[in-house]
């Protein structure tokens, strides 16, 4: 059978995309490993509605409110491979079985490499965390650290200043703030610590103490750190999909990339903020862009 479209990743943007594609008449199926990026967190934040929902509930709903229509079909299952072949593409799963479709959005996400410390993945998602729009206001005015290594530094440490201005930023050795920063932040009484960081410390996720290779220890119940981001997977890359400069699959604005017939939408793309209610705006567009091409080739 040829399905008119493939999604995959059943995050926010794959979910959005599916309802739009699904309630226009065409007929899909959606492909979910279930690993969301927010997977990590008690809670997410900021989408009207949904505001402190469990990232698995929330997939719950969205995925519960697609089962209603006949037109769309969900399997929680990875999609291995992925080809395209004159002008529809052949989809091969984790299971061995092969779907053909006319189009294809990928929905697939980005996963977060942390800083190289020790015992850092314990707290992220519980109090360490990587946007303050999301998690900064149940932090705010706690002692909270900044952990980056990166020139994001300066920028992070300023946001994360509206939440809490008892605030340490953590360069874990790296000197990656110039002395016109270092400046802006002293005069705002946020302190800088450069020293090499030997682990951290906390019972359940929760951060309680910094310690360094020198020996010096800092108190701290939370805080925020600069992962760094990569594709979740390598389709768009076997599809022969461009990047844009950071890293994302590049996109014009309804998620068309630059091969014909696959589309990308959601954090993968990297143009937008990482956010669950823009992810979702995406997968709609995107499936809108994509109806706007299959009503011309119908005429
Ligand atoms: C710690 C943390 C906390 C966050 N908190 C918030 C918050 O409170 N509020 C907020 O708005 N945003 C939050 N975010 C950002 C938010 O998680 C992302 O912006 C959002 O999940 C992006 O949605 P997406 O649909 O693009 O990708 P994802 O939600 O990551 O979904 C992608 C899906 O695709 C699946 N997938 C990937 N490859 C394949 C494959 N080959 N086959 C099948 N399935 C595949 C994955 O398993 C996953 O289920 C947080 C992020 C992090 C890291």
């Amino acid at each position: 059978m040829l399905l008119d479209c493939i999604i995959v990743g059943g995050g926010p943007a794959g979910l959005n995309a599916s309802l739009v594609l699904g309630r226009a008449r065409k007929n899909i199926i959606l492909f979910d490993e279930d690993k969301p990026r927010n997977g990590v967190t008690h809670e997410s934040h900021g989408f009207i509605t949904r505001d402190g929902t469990t990232p698995s509930e929330f997939k719950r709903i969205g995925k519960q409110e697609l089962a209603k229509y006949p037109t769309i079909a969900i399997k929680n299952e990875k999609v291995e491979d992925v080809k395209k072949e004159n002008d529809s593409f052949l989809i091969h799963t984790e299971g061995g079985d092969v779907y053909r479709s006319k189009k294809i959005i990928l929905a697939t996400g980005l996963k977060d490499v942390l800083p190289n410390i020790k015992g850092i993945e314990e707290f992220y998602g519980k109090s360490l965390f990587s946007c303050p729009f999301c998690d900064g206001w149940e932090w705010k005015d706690q002692a909270l650290a900044v952990i980056t290594e990166n020139e994001r530094a300066f920028h992070l440490a300023k946001l994360v200043s509206n939440w809490s201005r008892n605030l340490v930023i953590c360069t874990n050795g790296k000197k990656v703030l110039s002395n016109e920063e270092k400046e802006v932040l002293n005069n705002k009484q946020i302190t800088i610590m450069e020293d090499r960081i030997a682990a951290l410390q906390g019972n359940n996720g929760q951060l309680e103490k910094i310690l360094f290779n020198n020996g010096k220890e800092l108190l701290r119940n939370g805080g925020f750190v600069t992962a760094d981001l990569v594709q979740a997977t390598s389709l768009p890359e076997k599809l022969g999909c461009r990047f844009n400069a950071i890293g994302g699959i590049d996109t014009d604005d309804f998620g068309r990339t630059n091969i014909e017939g696959v589309y990308a939408c959601g954090d993968n793309s990297l143009i937008a903020p990482a956010q669950l209610i823009i992810a979702a705006s995406e997968g709609s567009r995107a499936a809108i862009g994509m109806m706007s091409e299959f009503v011309e080739e119908d005429f």
